[in-house]
């Protein structure tokens, strides 16, 4: 494969990049993003009782000595909750994104290879498990279908090029973060991380829509933007900053796949959609203003559509400017 207009893939790889196989790989790609978007909320969570928690409780004499002086000893109680945290993890069985394969959420019905297949199985089941007949989710067919769908989008934008192969490991990565921070308001280092070095690494390989100073620099700014903003935000508002940390990630990995020039549309599209969905949320579900609503799935939708319309996003920024008074 060559970066795009370096000269023509090898038939093989054309094949492979094209859409209609890539739409097939997104079907098979979502269905993962469903096991990892229950999964990986349990396993970091598991993760934050072991560490943050139980062994914080167990082991931290330090500062505790530090706090109450140089004889005092934590009391017992930390100890005992320590050890019964850990007894709990002990007795709970192990889980893994790949183990133990996937189960009715409800009855424990353990899904045979033909209860499995993307989008298909949940038709032909007419949204139901087979053994105790419980409603299985709308969402997990929609993810699937809308990963093949970007999939396939990504392919018919960049070609059989590397591009799209780094676009669609980003939209991946994009479907997953949107989904878990909807749920649990949670983007875990996990996904935010690799999204980061996927544009930077893709950028120095030369295989990105972006040369690396400018993804450099998108990481960068793509991380200051939203900490400035959480800044000004508790600043003007006396509040605690209202930008979560993995926010920041997501939107510095998004600039260093796109570069700096397509931050400002970026935000603009997710804040747009934002404000919209949070008024109807607001007016129409009787949401609290003080209950914070997560950010990340705006920015991995006004990401993906970057992916895809990266010069569009770059065009809309510089015809906005002139209206913000530049
Ligand atoms: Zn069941």
């Amino acid at each position: 494969m060559s970066p795009a207009g370096a000269g023509a893939a090898p038939d093989w790889v054309v094949l492979l990049l094209s859409p209609w196989v890539l739409a097939l790989l997104g079907l098979c790609i979502g269905s993962f993003l469903n096991v990892v978007v229950h999964r990986l909320p349990t396993i970091y969570m598991r993760g934050w009782w072991a560490f943050d928690v139980a062994d914080f409780a167990l082991g931290d004499k330090r500062s505790w000595r530090s706090a109450f002086g140089s004889a005092a000893e934590p009391p017992a109680e930390l100890a005992a909750a320590a050890g019964a945290i850990h007894r709990q993890l002990e007795a709970s069985p192990p889980l893994s994104l790949m183990r133990p394969r996937s189960r009715c959420p409800h009855c424990g019905h353990q899904l045979r290879a033909v209860e499995n297949i993307p989008v298909a199985s949940w038709l032909a089941l007419r949204g139901r498990c087979s053994a105790c007949r419980a409603r299985i989710g709308l969402r997990y067919p929609l993810v699937e279908a809308g990963t093949a769908l970007l999939f396939a989008a990504s392919a018919a934008v960049h070609g059989a090029s590397w591009q799209t192969v780094v676009t669609c490991t980003a939209i991946a990565l994009l479907v997953a973060m949107a989904l878990i921070d909807l749920d649990y308001t949670l983007l875990p280092d996990s996904l935010t991380i690799p999204l980061v070095v996927l544009g930077l690494v893709a950028a120095a390989a030369g295989v990105s829509v972006v040369p690396w100073k400018d993804a450099a620099i998108g990481a960068l700014a793509g991380y200051g933007a939203l900490w400035a903003l959480g800044v000004l935000w508790a600043v003007l508002f006396r509040k605690a900053n209202a930008m979560a940390e993995g926010d920041m990630k997501m939107l510095a990995g998004l600039g260093a796949l796109l570069g700096w020039q397509a931050l400002p549309g970026i935000l603009l599209v997710a804040a747009g959609i934002g404000s919209v969905v949070g008024i109807a949320m607001i007016v129409f579900r009787g949401h609290k203003r003080e209950t914070p609503i997560p950010f990340g799935p705006y920015l991995a939708l006004a990401g993906a559509a970057a992916l895809l319309l990266r010069g569009r996003f770059v065009e809309f920024a510089e015809g906005m400017l002139p209206l913000l008074g530049g």
